[in-house]
């Protein structure tokens, strides 16, 4: 009987994704940054911002001179802007380390900044053919549910349990001496990874899984036993703790005004609408924190709406000013704050929130 490899690996040879701008290169730095950028972000969103991140740095060194604003900037959009960051000081790393040479294991690739164990070994297997496992959140939905696999894998003790299956399952040199064809064990894992990648992508999706179209589907327990939408475990419900804040949207003769953000905390790096404690005083904070000097301003108002991080919820209460500046306003490091127009201030690095308020105020005015 075949086995679950041999069976995706047939499926992925035929059904699967042959020509994505990331396949057929051992460049470890080109395949590093497509696995990054497709951490949480669909495969045709990031197919041009892959590409033009490429043009603009082509290589670690070039990562690694760039300005952390224009390695964001280059982010722009795409959103969860940790991954830049990240990438960027990796990027640092590996030269300072490893005298620019791209690390190859996987056990020394997972240690850099944003990369961990599946990312880790998803570049070892497509840069250096090294056999090892992945378990990315459409591998573990797959597992769950071709194997019945209970409890909400990103439980410690449950994602233990996937790591065993996922390398358990990985295709072995016999198979590879028995398949018949030239690939190597290499080849092999490498057909294999990206097997369990475009299975979990295009066919076992999420919602309304492709069963009739499934390799898996006459072994699938979730098939069998009616469990599709039990499986995977969802995170057990827990309520995550609100916090509020104000974001103020200083306009000034149709510019807005924003804030770079420290590069440590919520936000670090960003460019960001002012923040200021629910309750504070417009005014002082205005002098106070942002050193601009205000002139009457006139305060619209605009209704609070939540954003969701990992951990917390934030409510935010976003305050739009009309101001004028008094002639007193000193003048701002460019580096650390600036007036601009929203349609700039939309291709920069700026959080979601801040675009979606940006964008709102766009629409509205
Ligand atoms: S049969 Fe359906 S649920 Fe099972 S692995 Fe295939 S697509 Fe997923």
């Amino acid at each position: 009987m075949d086995s679950f490899a041999a069976k995706i690996i047939r499926w992925q040879e035929k059904h699967g994704r042959h020509h994505l701008p990331w396949q057929h290169t051992r460049d470890p730095y080109a395949i590093w940054l497509s696995e990054i950028m497709l951490q949480q972000t669909q495969v045709n969103t990031v197919i041009p911002y892959y590409q033009r991140f490429l043009q603009s740095f082509p290589d670690i060194r070039r990562l690694a001179l760039a300005s952390l604003d224009d390695v964001l900037a280059r982010w722009s959009g795409l959103g969860y802007y940790s991954r830049g960051r990240n990438l960027h000081r990796a990027a640092r790393l590996i030269v300072s380390n490893y005298q620019g040479k791209f690390p190859e294991s996987a056990e020394i690739i997972r240690k850099l900044p944003g990369i961990g164990r599946s990312t880790g070994a998803a570049i070892a297997v497509f840069a250096y053919g090294e056999r090892c496992a992945i378990l990315d959140g459409n591998v573990k939905r797959v597992l769950a549910r071709c194997f019945g696999l209970e409890g909400y894998p990103g439980d410690k003790r449950n994602e233990t349990l996937f790591w065993r299956k996922a390398e358990e399952l990985l295709p072995t040199s016999q198979a590879a001496a028995t398949k018949g064809s030239n690939e190597d064990i290499n080849g092999l894992v490498e057909t294999y990874t990206q097997a369990l990648m475009d299975l979990g992508a295009t066919v076992c999706t999420r919602s309304k899984p492709k069963c009739s179209l499934c390799p898996l589907q006459q072994d699938c327990v979730a098939f069998r036993h009616d469990r599709i939408d039990k499986l995977p475990s969802p995170r057990p419900r827990k309520l995550l703790p609100m916090k509020e804040t104000i974001l103020m949207m200083l306009m000034n003769e149709g510019r807005v005004f924003l804030e770079k953000r420290p590069l440590e905390g919520l936000w670090g790096g960003l460019w960001c609408l002012p923040e200021m404690a629910v309750g504070g005083n417009t005014m002082e904070h205005c002098r106070g924190r942002l050193g601009l000097e205000l002139d009457s301003p006139v305060q619209v108002p605009m209704e609070p709406f939540d954003h969701t991080f990992t951990h917390f919820r934030l409510r935010i209460y976003p305050q739009l000013l009309r101001v004028s500046l008094l002639s007193s306003t000193p003048v701002r490091d460019p580096g650390t704050g600036i007036w601009t127009t929203p349609e700039d201030a939309l291709q920069a690095a700026i959080p979601a929130p801040v675009r979606k308020l940006l964008t709102t105020m766009r629409v509205s005015s």
